[in-house]
């Protein structure tokens, strides 16, 4: 049954609470969940799944800098067979955004070292690198706070 609260709303990534969502069929169950759930009713999402990447998926990276710099045309990102996938994650990104609007939500939690909701780690070339993948970016551009969840 659905009851009031008066938690705020937050989104969180869906491996994140379990979901299997990642690109290898696994989630990243955090240990700290509980701590969320007590403060906000979380609602999560994949970006990578609201774009249509199929799960398991291959592994995608951004080629150089940030998610900023996919938004701005200036890199892209690369499946580990070399196909450009920009155009998807950026997708991906719009269809967050879009749930965070329709909501009113202005709070992420999101999983580090994705090319899509990491926060301040990602890799470049499969190096773990400072920096933010395209969906945090985005939503950071669009005035919603994100904090990175390792
Ligand atoms: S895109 Fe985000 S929510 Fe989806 S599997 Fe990757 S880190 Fe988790």
């Amino acid at each position: 049954m659905l009851t009031l609260s008066n938690k705020n709303l937050a989104i969180i990534s869906a491996c994140v609470i379990g979901v299997k969502c990642r690109y290898n069929g696994k989630d990243s169950l955090s240990k700290y969940l509980n701590i969320y759930k007590e403060k906000y009713i979380l609602i999560p999402i994949c970006p990578e799944q609201l774009a249509g990447f199929p799960t398991p998926r291959l592994k995608c990276e951004i080629e150089k800098g940030n998610g900023f710099d996919v938004i701005e045309g200036k890199s892209k990102i690369l499946n580990e067979r070399g196909l450009d996938v920009t155009e998807k994650f950026i997708k991906g990104a719009n269809e967050v955004l879009y749930i965070c609007k329709t909501f009113g939500i202005d709070l992420a939690f999101f999983k580090e070292k994705s090319p899509s909701c990491g926060v301040s780690k990602i890799y470049n070339n499969g190096k773990l690198c400072n920096g933010c993948g395209v969906t945090t970016a985005l939503l950071l551009k669009n005035n919603i706070k994100v904090f990175g969840i390792e």
